[in-house]
């Protein structure tokens, strides 16, 4: 991993900026290859995240992990996974506006030394924190948006779509479309 790559989790993994530094057993930077040509950004680390410091380690991660496979990537090889706050909000509560706007530098600079050719939105936080505050993603999921000149997809997050089934198809479009703008290899 590039030098400056780990100074940022270095970073993270010592930040005290704002209070859930608290509460918090371990910061998530983040996994995945470091080149990726697509990232994956979702809300913040839930208790399973929290406790072993990776992102998506429970149950919506085993989900993603199968989409990702459907569409021919894996987290190692292709993909980077990160999330709006670096630190879990306790109960799992949604992170403040304030929390969010402390941790976004730390994504900023991941966006920016990662370089994607792709962003997948995964769920209603990320797409506020990262391109508007007042976005609703069952109206954007779906469409490609532009953060900075790249290319960017807000779908549901996997969550979601454990708790509401009827929702895998749309998601499973939008991942199809972001895909596609790779390599093209999604199995329907
Ligand atoms: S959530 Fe972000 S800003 Fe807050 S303590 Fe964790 S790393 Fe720092």
């Amino acid at each position: 991993m590039h030098e400056d790559f780990l100074k940022i989790k270095a970073a993270v993994e010592s930040c005290t900026l704002c209070s859930l530094s608290a509460t918090r057993t371990n910061a998530v930077f983040g996994m995945g290859f470091p080149d990726a040509e697509i990232m994956l950004i979702g809300e913040g680390p839930g208790h399973d995240e929290d406790v072993k410091g990776l992102p998506f380690v429970g149950r919506s991660g085993q989900l993603l992990d199968k989409i990702l496979e459907a569409c021919g990537f894996n987290r190692k090889d292709h993909v980077f996974i990160a999330n709006i706050v670096k630190c879990r909000p306790p109960e799992n509560r949604v992170p403040t506006p304030l929390e969010r706007e402390t941790c976004i530098p730390y994504l900023h600079k991941q966006i920016e030394m990662i370089d994607p050719k792709i962003i997948v939105l995964l769920g209603a936080t990320a797409l506020q924190g990262l391109i508007d505050p007042d976005a609703k993603i069952t109206r954007l999921r779906g469409n490609w948006l532009n953060w900075n000149n790249r290319l960017v997809m807000p779908t549901y997050h996997p969550s979601a779509l454990l708790r509401t089934p009827g929702l895998k198809k749309d998601a499973w479009e939008d991942f199809k479309k972001s895909g596609g703008e790779i390599q093209g290899t999604c199995k329907s």
